[in-house]
């Protein structure tokens, strides 16, 4: 088993060695970001925040979402803070002196707030209804959406809920001023998810910029921190020339960008329509697995050649799960990707097939 080992890590670094793009992670914890820069991984493509709330923490989200006036809402900012600032100081650690790419929160509202039809259930039912379950329905059917992941997330709620995004820049800052003053290297780039058009990233970025400058002048730490979007909506593709104005990087979320290109549900990939149609032979490709080059593809080319008609050399990656699948790997290659980010485990494949792929391709693009 030990030969073995050691011949995979030959290949793996002969791959390395004649690779053009990068290998980053998508990591979430400081544990997560440990284990996949053991395999190899030369940054975090992406942590998404939102998943730093699930379980306990939960209620954190809840109340400031369902809070109603500025003390309330201050109240729960707060409380956040120290939270994200720990979470973050420890995954910038984990990645010492690599690029560390985390996402302001992307949060599918549905999965933080109370069910809707549980609580609606529980004021009817009751012979007096607490008045607090009267207050909180009220509040949850005023948040409730039909399709919540076609509605207020990433960007759309940063710019709705205000100080939440604001938080966030203020704990990658303070937690990269803490890192550095303790002698490390935290290179923090941050993230924009779902943006649609060049205006809501502009407006995040004059946001950020404030509470960059605010925390650098109050500990004399300069941080010149990148400022970049996810490119997963057709129509952020579409006007990448325009978003690169003010983007320093875009990476690709070929989760929602197949999601709203084709129309079909990433929650409902597993259920049964969508496997019976694609054992039926109607389609050719499992699309959420390899990435459709003709249709999601040709929107990953658009995006890129707007972005770096724009900004000659615009760094670019891809963190959506193509990003760890062989084929799509080569394809990223292809259209001239600087890196691809995929979970932890499949890094080592991923550093193999970016490897194969420059080998059979050149450096292509
Ligand atoms: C994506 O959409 O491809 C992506 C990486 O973001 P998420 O999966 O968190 O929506
Ligand atoms: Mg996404």
């Amino acid at each position: 088993a030990r030969a073995l080992v050691s011949a995979v890590d030959r290949v793996l670094r002969h791959a390395d060695f004649v690779r053009r793009m990068q290998v980053r992670t998508n990591a979430d914890t400081a544990d997560d970001a440990r284990r996949a820069r053991a395999r190899g991984a030369e940054g975090v493509g992406l942590c998404r925040t939102e998943h730093q709330f699930l379980g306990e923490r939960r209620q954190h989200i809840e109340r400031l979402v369902l809070a109603d006036n500025d003390q309330d809402r201050k109240v729960a900012l707060d409380a956040l803070l120290p939270l994200q600032r720990e979470d973050f100081a420890g995954l910038l650690e984990a990645m010492d002196g690599l690029p560390t790419t985390i996402r302001l929160i992307d949060p599918p509202l549905h999965e933080f707030l109370p069910d809707l039809t549980e609580l609606a259930v529980r004021v009817a039912t009751a012979a007096e209804p607490d008045p607090k379950d009267v207050t909180l329905l009220a509040a949850v059917e005023r948040m409730h959406e039909q399709n919540p992941m076609l509605g207020l997330r990433g960007v759309r709620l940063g710019l709705t809920l205000p100080g939440l995004f604001a938080l966030q820049v203020r704990a990658i800052a303070e937690a990269t001023v803490q890192l550095r003053q303790a002698g490390l290297d935290p290179r923090p780039e941050i993230m924009v998810p779902l943006v649609g058009s060049v205006r809501e990233l502009q407006l995040v970025r004059e946001e950020a910029e404030r509470v960059l400058a605010e925390v650098s002048a109050s500990s004399g730490v300069t941080l010149d921190l990148p400022i970049g979007c996810m490119i997963e909506l057709p129509r952020a593709a579409l006007t990448a020339h325009r978003i690169a104005e003010e983007a320093d990087f875009f990476s690709f979320g070929t989760n929602d960008l197949t999601q709203t290109t084709w129309g079909f549900s990433r929650d409902d990939v597993e259920r049964a329509f969508f496997a019976d149609y694609l054992q039926n032979g109607v389609l050719t490709i499992s699309p959420f697995e390899t990435l459709d080059a003709d249709g999601v593809g040709a929107l990953v080319r658009a995006g890129v050649e707007g972005g770096r008609s724009t900004k000659p050399g615009l760094h670019i990656g891809v963190c959506g799960e193509h990003g760890g699948d062989p084929e799509s790997i080569h394809f990223f290659h292809e259209v001239g990707l600087d890196y691809v980010s995929c979970s932890p485990f499949r890094v080592p494949i991923a550093r193999l097939e970016a490897g194969r792929a420059a080998v059979a391709r050149g450096g292509a693009a």
